[in-house]
């Protein structure tokens, strides 16, 4: 509140009641331009960063969603330099940490970073530090930043209470908390440790706390607010005196081209789908390759594979490197691709990956750390929100980047059976399974509908001044691919006969996986299934008691007219559709998903007669790509990405980027 009565707001000075304009020139603007310019040579703000910089310096408690590479470590770390005291900064991991501080140090600045793995000496000569400057009152030198782990805050009673002298002393001047949406269980990314930094309102109430985060969904943002004790938000640039100002920038991001590409199912093959793909369009670009984690997928395979070629086996490396190392050379460009979990590269600054695959469905999967590693005990959350940002390390220098998810819906299926069974993975698992699936609507538009919500808030994050959030971006993949690649076929018979066979397994008693329905459907395997009988398991677990055989003939009239890849397509329509369900049910060494008829829509098909289907039945049409091939299958070349400029559009002060045709 101090600054308010000092802010002079365009020609006027702001009353304590009026709206702030923090786009607006400020007592400090001159100072901050100076510094950015002398210390991180920087010319000029871009996105939303003058104005969370001008809410900085007004002590105000901030959520800025920015994306990717947009610029977030400026907005704290220019402010921190013009305020005495000490920035505290909280980041998930240590790997971004380093890279934060080499950066510091680079330019100068004294900051400094305690982890779980920072020396004895190390850690008792920055307390000693820190005591002194709470001691020293003003002058001295300072440190200006300093960065912890969250288990540092959650853990550590030592160190809170070193933060606690530098309070008292009015010298801890902002609580800084990256990656914010770590905070959240609904977010794509939760953290158990960020939910204990709920406790650093309390234990610092005086304290401005600013929350960075690049996805930020509106349910995710509710929950911060309330975990870390901010007050409601209110809205964009012109913030009256209460409340936590919110700043949003375009989370569109132009430069970059998603695509999604089917997955071959022998590991060999789509192994060497990657490698081609990365030989043909990348052959000497920076990447990241994203996979499920090193168990699962056998990641030497893959490096083996690629390293056999000559040309790439220098550049390649396996993320099982130290991970110093890993960065170091990642950084400096002597590794060129890097195969990694989907922990790797989050913060990393590295601006020309030109490149980032995703191999399997993106997931995080996390060990309750207290409890022994059964299947049951592992949670995996995986979402559009986590595909956002794993994409987002690409392009991040604003030239064009190639984001690419190659996807089988066996992979999701693999997924789901180690999901615990709670309603909001499930919806997510959906809405990245809908994605995946989607053959016509835009990728940006997915994006925007996903992100935004109901919330009209946001809904200006994915508008550029030149384009409105639902027109299609023209350059992904479903905008790209030509007509003639997808066929719309009417499935109503193949829908029937399906959901005939379903309803005929459920009414026998048994279960069956969308792979084993695709072979029912086909006339494999004898046309066998499980029976199991559910009354007699144990604890309600169901309990295989034999086989039963399905009368195809009898049950569906026949084989299903079309090729498994499109059997699976169709199926996986009619679960997105409600036509089908997924359950999940335990057995001694996993989970396995089953499907059944959702009777109630089912029937609308299987009341008619087959002779009636195509006639009577509820129209449905199922988009198929009909040709299977796992490159090119857009068949048009994408036009070049014009420059963008990120700078913020002076008129108003809303937080636009503007495309212009420089160069
Ligand atoms: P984020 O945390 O949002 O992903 P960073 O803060 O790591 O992004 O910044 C990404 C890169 O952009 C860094 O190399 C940084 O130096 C650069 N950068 C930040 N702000 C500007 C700016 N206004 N103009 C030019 N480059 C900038
Ligand atoms: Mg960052």
């Amino acid at each position: 509140t101090t600054a308010i009565s000092s802010v002079s707001q365009g020609k006027g000075k702001a009353k304590q009641q009026d709206n702030i304009n923090y786009s607006a020139e400020f007592d400090w603007s001159a100072g901050l331009k100076a510094k950015m310019t002398k210390v991180f040579g920087i010319e000029s703000f871009r996105l939303c960063q003058e104005g969370v910089c001008n809410a900085n310096m007004d002590n105000r408690d901030i959520i800025c969603v920015m994306p990717t590479g947009g610029g977030k470590s400026l907005t704290y770390q220019l402010p921190a330099l013009l305020t005495p005291g000490c920035t505290l900064v909280i980041s998930p991991l240590i790997a971004l940490i380093t890279d934060q501080i080499l950066h510091l140090w680079e330019a100068g600045i004294d900051a400094v970073m305690l982890t779980g793995s920072t020396p004895k000496g190390e850690l008792s000569e920055i307390t000693r530090r820190l005591q002194q400057m709470a001691r020293m009152g003003s002058g001295g030198s300072e440190i200006k930043l300093c960065y912890v782990t969250p288990e540092k805050i959650a853990k550590n009673k030592s160190f809170r209470a070193v933060l606690e002298e530098l309070y008292k002393a009015g010298k801890l001047a902002r609580i800084v908390i990256d990656e914010a949406h770590c905070v959240s269980q609904m977010g794509h990314d939760f953290r158990p440790d960020y939910k204990e930094l709920s406790m650093l309102r309390k234990l610092f109430p005086r304290v401005p706390i600013l929350a960075l985060s690049a996805t930020c969904p509106p349910v995710v943002c509710r929950d911060l607010l309330k975990i870390l004790g901010l007050k409601p938000i209110v809205e964009g640039t012109r913030a009256t005196e209460d409340g936590t100002v919110y700043f949003t920038a375009p989370l569109y991001r132009k430069n970059l081209h998603y695509s999604v590409l089917p997955k071959p199912s022998m590991v060999k093959e789509s192994v060497d789908v990657l490698r081609d793909y990365i030989l043909e369009h990348h052959k000497d670009d920076a990447g990241i390759i994203y996979c499920l984690s090193q168990k699962v997928i056998s990641l030497d395979f893959i490096l083996l594979s690629i390293i056999r070629r000559p040309k790439l086996s220098k550049r390649v490396l396996m993320a099982q490197l130290k991970r110093e190392t890993l960065h170091k050379r990642w950084r400096d460009g002597s590794v060129k691709v890097v195969c990694a979990t989907i922990a790797f590269g989050l913060g990393i600054d590295k601006r020309d990956v030109r490149f980032v695959l995703h191999y399997s469905m993106p997931v995080r999967v996390f060990l309750a750390s207290c409890l022994p590693c059964y299947v049951t005990n592992i949670t995996v959350q995986k979402s559009l929100d986590g595909f956002y940002q794993e994409s987002g390390r690409a392009g991040r220098d604003g030239k064009d980047a190639d984001c690419i998810l190659y996807y089988r819906f066996q992979d999701a299926a693999r997924l789901s059976c180690i999901t615990v069974s709670d309603h909001n993975i499930r919806d997510k698992l959906h809405s990245m399974v809908r994605f995946a699936q989607e053959l016509n609507e835009c990728r940006k538009i997915q994006f925007a509908k996903y992100f935004c919500e109901s919330s009209k808030l946001s809904m200006s994050s994915w508008q550029t001044s030149d384009e409105n959030a639902l027109t299609p971006c023209g350059h992904c993949d479903n905008c790209m691919r030509a007509p003639e690649l997808v066929d719309h076929k009417d499935v109503r018979l193949a829908a029937w006969q399906i959901l005939r066979i379903a309803e005929a397994v459920h009414q026998a008693g048994g279960s069956v996986t969308v792979a084993g329905l695709v072979d029912l459907a086909r006339g494999n395997g004898g046309c066998n299934f499980n029976v199991s009988d559910r009354g007699k398991g144990r604890r309600g677990r169901s309990k295989s008691m034999g086989t039963d055989t399905l009368d195809l003939e009898t049950v569906a009239g026949g084989k299903v007219d079309l090729s498994k890849e499109h059997i699976e397509t169709l199926c996986v329509h009619l679960l997105l559709n409600g036509y089908l369900v997924e359950s999940f049910h335990q057995t001694p060494y996993s989970v396995v998903m089953y499907i059944a008829p959702v009777l109630a829509e089912s029937l609308r098909f299987t009341r008619l007669p087959r002779e009636d289907v195509q006639r009577k039945g509820p129209p449905m049409v199922c988009p198929f790509l009909n040709k299977v091939k796992h490159k090119a299958i857009t068949g048009k070349k994408r036009p070049s990405t014009p420059d963008v400029d990120y700078s913020s559009d002076p008129s108003d002060g809303r937080i636009t980027a503007s495309h212009n045709k420089r160069r």
